[in-house]
């Protein structure tokens, strides 16, 4: 059976080798416990370089019985930073017989660095771009518990509750506690905050799906997009399905989540999650979503839609330092891909008949996915404008045309959470469409206010003129068969 360790080391290798990103990887290794996996990537990601030369200066490597570049970093990894060595096999007892020498040159390090923790010593080693912790974000699941109960619990379990966050400097600051206490987040309404190093795997509210563990810029997308409970919506590109689970609570599993992915071993983790999670309304399909039609019945009331496709991660830290190695015009060919696909995702949104709301993210942060595909999708549907997101939230799109400061963007170090980015299209009612120019925002927009539920005549008029394109295409289309039929019986004949 494959070790934690074995997992990881053929993970690294093909990082390397830049066969995929971290997640996929993990998903793909057919290794049971993810979440571990994940966990000890991304810390020894995080950790990579202070652990090169650490083993560089010590005789890891250079014993007769020599050990993979890529194992031996994650057993460093774990030894010197992590839970220390759990398993490891035959390679356990050469780590271990290393240990005295690894611990001192780790100390050597911090000297020569100048620094005593060991944040500060991946910081001062280039590690900037990694960033510092973040705080360890809880989503509380509303279908299962509520946010009183959850506190009352953590209450109980020892943790002192700090109230509500006041300010992105407090969350700044919590960043670089330790101890057993949390925050309610400023933005969020139902995430708490703890510090970086709790951990919650073995926690009977996060066993039980009371807790899903989404990093706060992953619950923007859904707490924006704000569907009313009972509403019809369309999750484009779901896999593993936090945000599904999220658009499930939001619309407190009424009406109906339609959650499409292309990858079956993604979205059968997703069914595992969901079912933890107590989510009923959501309908899985294995499909690409571009191939969904958005004329059929099922979907004439989908109003709102969640697009967060594949994109470069280049906002997560994991996926940082393998991005730093990806130069020119690699780079460029793959971002081209990624924005070329994005487009079309939108593109293929904006044909749903009643559609009002799209909200579009990535965790990228490269203008390419972000301000240029909704730059993009702006000009070419122009009966689609912007929503001016969280005007509180500090961090905006890049200035890149008129109207780009609706879109919000997010990064470790202005707002505590991953590189990502998030962007509200509203399909405007007819009387907006003369008078509203690109620059001015369609409207401001917390989240979780009353929008979805006040939807103006002037819509119900655009979405029965949508569906009735929809019925024309079908009526063209059944027309088109029926020559199709008759051409084929005029050529058999
Ligand atoms: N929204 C997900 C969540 O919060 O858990 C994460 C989505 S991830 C960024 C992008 C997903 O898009 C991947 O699972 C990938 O398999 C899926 N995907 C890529 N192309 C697709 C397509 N054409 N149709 C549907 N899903 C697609």
């Amino acid at each position: 059976m494959m070790t934690l360790y074995q997992a990881a080391a053929g993970i690294l290798d093909k990082l390397q080798r830049k066969e995929g990103a971290v997640k996929t990887l993990v998903y793909d290794s057919g290794f049971k416990n993810v979440r571990q996996l994940y966990a000890l990537l991304c810390e020894t990601l995080r950790y990579s370089s202070v652990i090169e030369d650490v083993i560089s200066s010590s005789e890891l490597l250079r014993g007769p019985k020599k050990l993979p570049m890529s194992l031996a970093k994650v057993l460093v990894y774990d030894l010197l930073f992590g839970k220390g060595l759990q398993c490891g096999g035959r390679w356990k007892s050469t780590i271990l017989a290393q240990r005295a020498r690894l611990h001192a040159e780790l100390a050597k390090l911090k000297v020569k660095k100048k620094v005593s923790s060991n944040q500060d010593l991946v910081t001062s080693m280039g590690g900037s771009s990694v960033g510092p912790a973040l705080p360890r974000y809880v989503r509380v699941n509303t279908l299962k518990t509520s946010m009183d109960d959850v506190i009352t619990c953590f209450k109980r379990q020892g943790y002192t509750y700090l109230g509500k966050a006041r300010s992105m400097e407090e969350l700044v600051d919590f960043g670089k506690k330790s101890g057993k206490k949390f925050l309610q987040d400023l933005h969020i309404p139902n995430l708490l905050v703890f510090p970086p190093s709790t951990d919650f795997h073995k926690d009977s509210l996060y066993i039980a799906g009371h807790l899903i563990l989404q990093d706060k810029a992953s619950c923007l997308p859904a707490f924006l997009l704000n569907p009313p409970v009972g509403a019809c919506v369309i999750d484009a590109c779901a896999a593993p399905g936090n945000k599904t689970s999220q658009l499930a609570a939001i619309v407190k599993n009424k009406g109906k989540v339609f959650a499409f992915d292309l990858d079956t071993k993604r979205l059968a983790t997703m069914s595992t999650l969901l079912l933890r999670a107590g989510v009923t309304c959501q309908e899985l399909a294995n499909q690409d979503f571009l191939t969904v039609n958005p004329c059929e019945p099922k979907y004439q009331k989908v109003s709102h839609i969640l697009v967060d496709p594949s994109c470069s991660g280049s906002g997560m830290p994991d996926r940082m330092r393998v991005l730093q190695d990806e130069v020119g015009a690699e780079q460029r060919g793959r971002l081209q891909a990624l924005s070329a696909f994005q487009r079309r995702a939108l593109a293929h949104a904006v044909k749903f008949p009643s559609v009002q709301y799209i909200v579009y993210s990535t965790c990228s942060v490269h203008q390419q996915e972000n301000e240029d595909v909704v730059k993009d999708t702006l000009e070419q549907h122009p009966e689609f404008s912007l929503v001016n997101v969280l005007p509180s939230w500090p961090v905006r799109g890049l200035s890149t045309f008129p109207g780009s400061e609706c879109c919000l963007r997010a990064s470790w170090s202005e707002t505590v959470t991953n590189g990502f980015f998030v962007a509200l299209f509203q399909r405007r009612s007819p009387e907006n469409k003369s008078t509203s120019e690109e620059s001015k925002p369609a409207d401001l927009h917390q989240g979780h206010a009353s929008k979805g539920e006040t939807m103006e005549k002037s819509d119900s008029l655009v979405q029965s003129k949508r569906k009735s394109e929809c019925i024309s295409q079908d009526s063209a289309s059944s027309k088109k068969k029926k020559r199709k039929r008759k051409k084929c019986k005029t050529d058999q004949s």
